[in-house]
């Protein structure tokens, strides 16, 4: 079966906002939630799919890379990997779409139907990552330290000073859980809720953790690997799950969000996918052609110019750019040729010029292939 468009699936257009499609979203995971269509298949293929075109259209790179390849740049099962979305998948969005509504306890206890009840999740967290360009052009695993909140080693997270003094909820029975009935706008809904007393851990704990003072978690650091694919820019986010905070009281972590930050680099500038590098010439190098070496992301090439080459003129190494992570192939590095004028000079380089200045190849005569400064923008951007 072929898949359905996401943007169609969410009703909205192309064009539409994040909050737009939050709306969208949330409108239609509360019709075809599981708790109001119980047994019903169709519902339940609605709801996922909803939750898996939000998660694709709600994040900005998938978005891109939807917008640009369809559900082909997505790879397999759009990032959910190949069993597709599980409800525990789409019930972990629910903490971003419903953080800010009525319905957040109606879906917060969704996480629970085939799992123990939780503590609460742990917030994310946010580094910045400095990379230069050559380890952009290759992609790098980097290894950071960063100060966070870890489960207690103490207690393993549970808050408690012993197994003995944890006892089961009294007011949720220890389910994590309470049910309610409430009044929404889709009339009388029973709903499940988190458990005021416990959080939904299902548990009072009697004695608390002396290491943790009961909150299952210590601030701390933690040594975290990440591979950072090739091609990224800066400003770009990645995440990774479950790398953020601790959850309080054995919850879930929250996620890590790695900011990039472009290093700059000594001698070479990038532009998109191309790496741009400005070669400053001598009126002698351009008249008479030269052999030079110029710096590339990897190492040093020797490039010739020949004998007459203008001043602006762009040579192209293919393939001695970026990867990018949206689109295929690498880019090129471009090469500016600028013609070094000599700001001073002395009599007996005077008298050379005098003596070219008025020689007749040194009288300007362009011809079709020595293109104006607006020609070669046109090429360039091309
Ligand atoms: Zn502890
Ligand atoms: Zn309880």
């Amino acid at each position: 079966m072929s898949k359905r468009d996401f943007y169609e699936i969410l009703g909205v257009s192309k064009s539409a906002d994040e909050k737009e499609m939050k709306k969208a979203y949330r409108k239609i995971a509360i019709k075809y939630h599981p708790d109001k269509n119980p047994d019903n298949k169709e519902a339940e293929e609605k709801f996922k799919e909803a939750a898996e075109a939000y998660e694709v259209l709600s994040d900005p790179d998938k978005r891109a890379r939807y917008d640009r390849y369809g559900h082909a740049g997505l790879g397999q099962g759009g990032g959910f990997g190949q069993g597709g979305m599980t409800m525990e998948d789409i019930f972990s969005q629910f903490g971003d779409v419903f953080s800010d509504s009525p319905f957040e306890a109606f879906f917060g206890g969704g996480g629970s139907r085939s799992t123990r009840a939780r503590g609460k999740k742990g917030s994310n967290l946010r580094i910045k990552v400095n990379l230069s360009l050559a380890e952009i052009a290759e992609g790098v695993t980097k290894k950071i330290k960063v100060k966070k909140q870890l489960s207690c080693s103490t207690c393993s997270g549970s808050g408690a000073k012993s197994a003995s003094a944890v006892k089961s909820c009294g007011t949720c029975g220890g389910s994590g859980y309470v049910r309610q009935v409430k009044s929404t706008f889709l009339g009388q809904m029973q709903t499940t809720a988190v458990c005021p007393s416990c959080q939904g851990t299902g548990q009072t704990i009697t004695d608390k953790c002396t290491s943790c003072k009961g909150d299952g978690r210590k601030l701390d650091s933690e040594t975290i690997e990440m591979e950072i694919p090739a091609g990224v820019e800066e400003g770009m986010q990645l995440s990774m799950r479950g790398k953020g905070n601790a959850g309080v009281k054995g919850g879930p972590a929250g996620d890590l969000l790695i900011n990039i930050v472009e290093s700059p680099h000594e001698h070479l500038q990038r532009d998109g996918k191309n790496v741009v590098y400005d070669l400053f010439l001598n009126f002698a190098d351009v008249a008479l052609g030269t052999s030079v070496e110029v710096p590339t992301l990897n190492g040093k090439v020797k490039i010739k110019v020949p004998a007459g080459t203008q001043a602006g003129k762009i040579f192209r190494l293919k393939g001695k750019g970026l990867p990018s992570v949206q689109e295929y192939g690498v880019g090129d590095q471009l090469i500016n040729v600028n013609v070094w004028t000599p700001k001073k000079l002395s009599e007996e380089e005077k008298e050379l010029m005098k003596k070219i200045q008025s020689s007749p190849n040194f009288i300007p005569s362009p011809g079709k292939s020595e293109k104006g400064f607006f020609e070669k923008m046109k090429d360039y951007f091309q």
